[in-house]
């Protein structure tokens, strides 16, 4: 890529895209195209090609998707299943059909097999039953995987694949319904140390083992595989090491500086009971993440609280 490449980033304002956007702008690429929804729907073909054509992108990351908890999965898997599957085809196809150079798709690591072994391989991809609440989703994501080779194998198009781990950073959703455990504790800790409660309670046992990326971490290394990879085989996206969620808990408690208790809810699932990706084909490729948790949480907490200042 040039510093003037012309660089779509599809899904500018999630997480993830908009990590693309500061990571593209902090490393000097000037020519960063994005566009809203109301600029092109991505489920609609003829928009897709339409926009293509008139915005003409050199690279596309592909950070658009419906993606949301277990709760929005399992009530609207219709939504999660056709809108992921339109937007991703549409884009795949019409940036082979425009000439685009390079295209990065991105999986995900609950696509694995419900029961992969851990830590999970990228060769572990589609050798087992998937997780039933986000089967919708990862048949999806599965999809776009299977089309960028296809695409590659049949048409030479330069399209990569990666699998982030779980993410947290600025920018993340913090409803206490639908968010992940990172956002969720950071809100919980806050309220609880606003309020003076004398504990929070943290869901399922506190055993369960999760690993944590840095969204910014994750966009740095889009960029690295962007410019330095090129292959059909997917690429997993982690630290390669995991902690529990007592452990995170008590991170967490630090950050925000609260002083009381944590007791756990064991009435809650604590899901799956370990999930930790196998890093050495990124770490062969030249990338290991620089932030550690413990910045990231500070500096997520600090986004959070900056959000909250607008709200009031
Ligand atoms: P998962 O990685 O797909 O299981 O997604 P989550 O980030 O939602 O949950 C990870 C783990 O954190 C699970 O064991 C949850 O039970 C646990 N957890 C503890 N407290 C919370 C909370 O307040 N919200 C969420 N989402 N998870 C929590």
């Amino acid at each position: 890529m040039h510093p003037d490449s012309r660089i779509y980033v599809a899904g500018h304002r999630g997480l993830v895209g908009s990590a693309i956007v500061r990571s593209l702008q902090r490393a000097g690429f000037t020519n960063i195209i994005t566009a809203t929804h109301k600029d092109c729907d991505l489920t609609e073909q003829q928009a897709v090609r339409d926009f293509m054509a008139e915005r003409k992108p050199d690279y596309i990351f592909m950070a658009a998707a419906r993606v949301g908890g277990i709760l929005a999965n399992a009530s609207r898997p219709a939504d999660f299943i056709r809108d992921n599957l339109a937007m991703q085809t549409n884009i795949i196809h019409e940036a082979w059909r425009s000439g685009v150079t390079k295209f990065l798709f991105l999986g995900s690591s609950c696509i694995y097999p419900k029961f992969a072994p851990q830590p999970m391989k990228e060769e572990h991809l589609l050798t087992g039953g998937l997780e039933p609440t986000n089967e919708w989703y990862a048949i999806a994501k599965i999809a776009g995987i299977k089309m960028c080779q296809a695409y590659r194998r049949q048409h030479g198009f330069d399209a990569i694949s990666l699998m982030p781990t779980n993410l947290y950073g600025p920018g993340d959703n913090f409803d206490l319904e639908s968010s992940h455990v990172v956002p969720a504790l950071l809100r919980k800790f806050h309220e609880a140390k606003l309020d003076g409660a004398p504990s929070v309670t943290v869901w399922g046992s506190g055993s369960p083992r999760r690993e944590f990326l840095h969204v910014d971490d994750m966009a740095d290394a889009s960029l690295h595989l962007m410019q330095h990879y090129t292959g059909e085989d997917i690429v997993n996206v982690g630290v390669g090491k995991d902690m529990t969620i007592r452990e995170l808990a008590e991170c967490i408690r630090d950050t925000v500086g609260y002083s009381g208790d944590i007791t756990f809810d064991t009435s809650r699932p604590d899901g799956t009971p370990q999930k930790l990706l196998d890093t050495t084909r990124l770490t062969a490729l030249g990338w290991t993440p620089t932030r550690t948790l413990r910045q990231g949480l500070a500096e997520t907490y600090q986004w959070y609280l900056s959000t909250e200042d607008r709200r009031m």
